[in-house]
């Protein structure tokens, strides 16, 4: 295999790191020895990455490929999958709610998608400077059917590891995790990073989703596992001691969320309540706070602790 670009992190499990402008590169998953392997994840569309993908598959010692899983539906990860499942012919593995998303995405043109963006952007009351062009999924048609669709605690073996399913939220809609307690790993996607944890965004195209909800009942079920367990995760390093990023992930959206609460005061756009939360954001995080503020926003709408008050146009939101 390429050795520069691959880290041995278990006997049996490779991590490819693959090439993204954003985030220090992705990570794709070679579970398995030669003869029983299994990809997970796959990095971003394009040529860089599949020269990377085309030169570890004509190793002749890499061997066929069993089972391809797509942990969820971002660009970063299925950006692949495709030429993948084109050159091995692996079937290829997806949750139903993240394969149903990406189809609904793909069949938008990017016209489509940005005014889904341009519209939700201006409801909250957002600038239009500083907006970020959406991400252009038509160029994944025709994407792949999935062979084989996972659920919440389905069993699957792939590599010769036989793993539970856990459908994860928030980060997306339900990503696959996927647990081996016998082996103490959980591959975690993007459910679990490290740093302040994956981005909870509202998408535009589902507005009144409530992903930290969602992602709040993630991390409480990440409680109930062995605190022994080492986390692969989809960008950076492996995961020790994960019990603790979990802690500091769960007390970080806790703390904006109260400083939202205290500071709230008349009846404010989502723009303005973003103001209030994130303090001097970056460039890329200031293009994110329209769908990282409505995350917020629709948990507490949903705890009835802020009421919404919706016109044509525009959302403004005060305390209850
Ligand atoms: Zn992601």
């Amino acid at each position: 295999m390429l050795e520069p670009l691959v880290e041995r992190w278990a006997e049996d499990i490779a991590c490819l790191r693959l090439p993204m402008p954003a985030f220090g590169g992705v990570n794709a998953l070679i579970l398995g020895p030669p003869g029983n392997r299994a990809i997970v994840d796959t990095g971003m569309p394009g040529a860089e990455t599949a020269t990377i993908w085309q030169s570890v598959l004509s190793d002749t010692a890499f061997g066929p490929v069993n089972g391809l899983v797509a942990t969820h539906a971002h660009i970063d990860h299925i950006g692949q999958v495709g030429f993948l499942t084109r050159q091995t012919g692996a079937p290829l593995i997806m949750s139903k709610a993240e394969h149903d998303n990406l189809a609904h995405l793909v069949s938008l043109s990017l016209e489509e998608r940005q005014a889904l963006a341009t519209a939700f952007q201006d409801r909250g009351g957002f600038p239009l400077e500083g907006r970020a062009l959406p991400t252009d999924y038509s160029v994944l048609a025709p994407f792949p059917r999935p062979a084989r669709l996972l659920e919440d605690g389905n069993t699957i073996t792939l590599g010769g590891i036989a793993w539970t399913v856990l459908l994860g939220g928030g980060h997306s809609r339900a990503p696959i995790c996927l647990l081996s307690l016998e082996r103490k790993i959980l591959l975690a996607g993007d459910q679990l990073l490290m740093g302040s944890g994956p981005q909870v965004p509202v998408q535009a195209e589902r507005p009144d989703d409530n992903p930290l909800g969602d992602y709040f009942s993630f991390l409480d079920r990440l409680d109930g596992l062995p605190d022994d367990l080492t986390v692969l995760p989809g960008h950076g390093e492996p995961i020790r001691d994960f019990k603790r990023q979990v802690e500091r992930i769960r007390s970080g959206h806790r703390q904006r969320l109260k400083l939202l609460r205290e500071r709230m005061s008349g009846t404010l756009t989502s723009a303005e309540i973003a103001d209030l939360v994130f303090a001097n954001p970056s460039r890329r995080l200031r293009a994110r706070l329209p769908y990282l503020t409505a995350a917020m926003t629709n948990y507490l709408v949903a705890k009835s602790e802020i009421q919404v008050c919706r016109t044509s146009h525009s959302l403004r939101f005060s305390r209850t």
